[in-house]
């Protein structure tokens, strides 16, 4: 389907309590959502059939819209349920999934206290099957020119649609550079994530990630601290200094839609992806299909 606009697809978006074909999921332009940002999203991804850690991606939903002073009117049972009917209705096993909650169209200027809560979800092909060879040349990024704001600015903590529009700013630049992502900092100066996904540095032993106190703790983050902890190797959660990127070797990504994605470069520092990528790449594959890591 590559190339096909996302709303010109066929299929069905579970829409405020059904299932919709895909062409008619729509929302008029005086929605509160599009103008005011009052909307919050989750990116996830099944395999096998499952989604990996859909309760988690569920409450963190739930959550953000919290942060946003609304609040969605399904129950997590309710959305587990829905997600499940989108990806059964479109016969798909490996697939991105895509929920997202905004606030209506009853009243279109800054508060919203009367506008109803809506929530799709969607789900398509998206695939991540890269050989291994190919993930360990990995990616090359720059630095981005915008910060992660303080958790005093925004709700960093919400996966909220407001939060990315420094991703995109930031992302646009480095692709038009020819990198693949960028590397912000915080508004402290400390090394805090990549436009849509975590960073991971490792030294020998020792695996080092920012804390995530002004941006998105990721479900893959904690997974691939657990799957490293597992493993053997000292995980260390700290603020970063850029300048100590020096003393890393290798470097990787973290996300629902990144998994993990080892890096070879950040502006003037440089990363070989090697047997801490290989060991961990392994591991997430196994922990996001455990039937197929059982059966072989
Ligand atoms: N940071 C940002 C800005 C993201 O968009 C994402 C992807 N949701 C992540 C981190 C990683 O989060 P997760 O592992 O929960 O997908």
């Amino acid at each position: 389907m590559a190339g096909v606009p996302m709303d010109q697809r066929d299929g069905w978006i579970w829409m405020d309590g059904a299932l919709v074909p895909w062409k008619d999921a729509k929302v008029h332009v005086l929605t509160h959502g599009l103008h005011y940002a009052s909307a919050v999203f989750e990116g996830e991804r099944a395999y096998g059939g499952e989604v990996f850690k859909l309760r988690e991606h569920t409450n963190r939903l739930i959550a953000s819209a919290k942060w946003l002073d609304f609040t969605i009117p399904y129950s997590a049972d309710e959305i587990d349920d829905a997600t499940r009917q989108v990806l059964a209705a479109n016969n798909l096993t490996d697939a991105y999934l895509r929920p997202i909650a905004w606030r209506g169209s009853e009243e279109i200027s800054v508060p919203a206290l009367n506008n109803s809560v809506h929530l799709a979800i969607s789900a398509w092909v998206w695939p991540s099957y890269y050989s291994l060879a190919d993930k360990l040349k990995g990616i090359r990024m720059t630095w981005a020119q915008w910060k992660r704001p303080s958790p005093e600015t925004i709700p960093s903590a919400a996966k909220a649609s407001g939060l990315y529009m420094i991703c995109t700013l930031s992302k646009h630049a480095a692709m038009n550079a020819g990198f693949a992502d960028a590397l912000m900092l915080d508004y402290r100066g400390f090394v805090a994530e990549a436009t849509s996904a975590n960073v991971f540095f490792v030294k020998g032993n020792e695996v080092h990630t920012p804390l995530p106190d002004c941006f998105l703790n990721g479900i893959t983050r904690l997974t691939v601290i657990d799957l490293a902890r597992a493993r053997g190797y000292k995980v260390v959660e700290r603020h970063i200094r850029p300048e100590e990127l020096a003393g890393f070797d290798e470097c990787f990504l973290t996300g629902s839609a990144a998994e993990i994605t080892p890096v070879s470069e950040i502006g003037e520092y440089r990363f070989t992806p090697g047997s801490a990528c290989e060991t961990l790449i392994g591991a997430f594959a196994d922990a996001v299909q455990p039937k197929r890591a059982a059966a072989e």
